[in-house]
């Protein structure tokens, strides 16, 4: 028997440690925490380990109480909200058989075997109804060790072959049951404390998904869902899909005629289209000055290298199987390889003269295209292709300037960060396993310098990093960079990375101040990551809205009727002189259209010029989103527009 008084000590994440009685529940502890807390709490943290909020804690323990602002929380909700779902089948389509129904991140999905009977998007109104009738009625989940004679028992009672299949593998003695209202199921948990706290629920998608994955197993009905704590986050998270849908840049980059892919050129070769390459020759531009300010040296290298620069390089042992094969000539002793990265040709560059302590840094700068083979079923869209374009850099500097180089290429990064409005952004810095040193080129003193380098000048400005050990190349530690967009979906876009490597099998060398020759360190760095890569999100990060410098068309001059189309071309070229890009719409369409037109397209300025406008030497101005300016002369229009444009 358990004395009345004896206490367990609970240490809370805020470090504090409180006792309560022996056997109290995550639960107990949130309600005398407070009122508000307990009604929120999904599940408790034990010792690391996610259990009910409803399972006795009868140790010293550490205790998290997570809610739905925890990955963990939301991931029980979700998962006990699959047992929800599953008990709403069974209410409406009696002899469903369940296989397996686990959270995924958002929401989760049940496998069920319907006999045959018909379930398509028609039916989830019916199963979203019965699941929110169900979690009104407050059920709680119920937990039941089991030995696995009684389990088996019970499911073949049942006649669920999925759950005696699962059952074959685990062992007696670490079987339990959870029970919900009248539908019990086979599982470890953790579960939330009743269905209560599921206030919104939504099918999303029906799909055919073998059992355990193997096509020679039956084909079940797997139904993927979604629940919430409250309706308006179901609603905002549907708002979000539908906005992601909108944006696709696959769909937005074919309506505003952006790129193209043929199949004739080949899968994961982009085309870019006049109006894309306006945007992408002004996003190098735009990079192209900003390096120049920041001390690169550009580069231009070609897109075939020699294999053997590649052996040298250790690409061709590592990717050459996997990648692109060797191109052949009329001389059986060549060969030459599509270039997979620029950074060999420009440690080639960087041995074509004698390098001194003085010359370093060295930064090589160049919009270099690569071509990888990616396996066919990984393409998609701009965001993994097979050719790409890097804005590629590669720093040469002595080992003591690895930090103020990191520096550097952070004010770089955040710079193009800020001026293309993504403000929400962070780091991860990879390290080395410490456990695992070995599997490291360079020295355990030159990771030291370059780790704590890397640390302290993302420290020092500002940014805001999480640090994953084990997570570096073998060849040195890197930081990338990750933005979150208007939808809130987080990207990874450049990377900041240090090689150890290359410098080596390049042989490369300086003469330090000692008059010996010593080895550069290489960073590898490319803010965007990829041009292609780096316009999608742009595309999904805008809906297509582009700032007005970026635009690939800025105006569009609209006459009213054609006898003003002399003065609409007249304005066409002065416009022209003064840098600002557009078309005349010549077609013999109503106003209205055209401005429509120029809407979809999303054309920032449109420039309505009839009688009265020809006259005054003036234009009628509509800025996408604002609407109507009013009429103004040319000379003013040309002063709003170009303030407007500057970055
Ligand atoms: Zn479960
Ligand atoms: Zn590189």
């Amino acid at each position: 028997m358990i004395a009345q008084d004896e206490q367990i000590r609970v240490t809370l994440p805020d470090g504090s440690v409180r006792e309560y009685p022996k056997g109290s529940t995550g639960l107990d502890i949130a309600t005398k925490i407070s009122e508000g807390l307990a009604r929120n709490v999904l599940a408790a943290k034990v010792n690391g380990v996610v259990q009910d909020a409803t399972r006795p804690i009868d140790e010293d323990a550490s205790v998290q109480l997570l809610t739905w602002n925890d990955p963990e929380g939301k991931a029980t909700f979700w998962h006990s909200s699959a047992h929800l779902l599953a008990e709403a089948l069974e209410a409406l389509y009696p002899g469903v058989k369940f296989g397996i129904g686990p959270a995924i991140e958002t929401g989760f999905y049940y496998d069920v075997d319907l006999g045959g009977q018909p379930f398509s998007q028609e039916d989830f109104k019916k199963v979203e109804d019965k699941m929110l009738e169900l979690a009104r009625q407050k059920q709680h989940y119920i937990r039941k060790p089991t030995s696995k004679a009684d389990a088996v028992a019970y499911f073949e009672e049942k006649g669920d072959p999925y759950k005696l299949d699962l059952l074959e593998g685990l062992a007696d003695g670490t079987i339990t049951f959870y029970s919900q209202g009248n539908f019990t199921d086979l599982c470890r948990g953790p579960h939330i404390p009743n269905t209560s706290f599921i206030k919104a629920a939504k099918l999303m998608n029906v799909a055919g998904a073998y059992w355990r994955g193997n096509e020679k197993n039956k084909q079940l009905t797997r139904i993927y869902a979604v629940t919430y704590p409250k309706q308006k986050e179901l609603d905002d998270y549907l708002y979000l899909l539908e906005e992601a849908k909108k944006r696709d840049h696959r769909k937005l980059g074919k309506e505003l005629e952006l790129f193209a892919f043929s199949e004739k050129v080949g899968a994961g070769l982009p085309l870019w289209l006049p109006k894309g390459t306006v945007l992408r020759e002004r996003l190098e531009n735009f990079l192209r000055k900003a390096q120049v300010r920041a001390g690169y040296s550009p580069v231009v290298t070609p897109h075939i290298g020699s294999k053997q620069l590649y052996v040298t390089s250790g690409h061709w042992e590592k990717y050459g199987e996997d990648s692109f094969q060797p191109i052949k000539t009329p001389d059986p002793n060549e060969e030459f390889l599509l270039k997979p990265m620029n950074c060999p040709h420009h440690c080639e560059i960087y041995k074509t003269k004698p390098r001194s302590y003085r010359d370093l840094p060295l930064r090589l700068a160049e919009f270099g295209t690569v071509y990888r083979y990616e396996q066919s079923g990984e393409l998609h869209g701009l965001t993994r292709v097979r050719g790409f374009t890097q804005d590629d850099a590669h720093i040469f500097c002595r080992p003591d300037q690895v930090k103020e180089e990191f520096m550097k290429v952070i004010d770089l990064v955040l710079y193009v960060f800020n001026t293309l409005g993504f403000s929400d952004y962070s780091a991860q810095i990879s390290l080395r396993d410490p456990e695992n040193k070995t599997k490291y080129i360079g020295s355990d003193d030159l990771w030291e310098k370059a780790e704590s380098a890397i640390i302290e000048a993302a420290a020092e400005k500002g940014l805001p990093t999480v640090t994953e050990l084990g997570e570096a190349a073998f060849y040195g530690p890197k930081l990338d960079f990750m933005v979150r967009d208007a939808l809130g979906r987080k990207w990874q876009l450049g990377t900041i990375q240090v090689d150890y490597n290359l410098p080596n099998r390049f042989e490369l060398e300086y003469i330090g101040a000692d008059n010996q020759k010593h080895r550069p360190v290489m960073i590898h760095r490319a803010p965007f990551g990829s041009m292609e890569r780096f316009i999608a999100i742009l595309i999904e990060n805008s809906g297509g809205n582009f700032p007005l410098w970026l635009s690939p068309e800025q105006i569009a001059i609209l006459p009213i009727s054609e006898k003003y189309e002399d003065y609409a071309n007249e304005l066409f070229f002065t416009l022209q002189e003064n840098d600002i890009r557009g078309f005349v719409d010549l077609r013999d369409e109503k106003i209205g259209r055209k401005i429509r037109d120029a809407e979809v397209n999303k054309v920032p300025y449109m420039l309505i010029v009839g009688e009265k406008e020809a006259a005054e030497s003036a234009v009628s101005v509509r800025r996408k989103g604002q609407g109507d300016l009013g009429s103004m002369p040319v000379a003013e229009f040309i002063k709003t527009f170009q303030a407007e444009v500057k970055v």
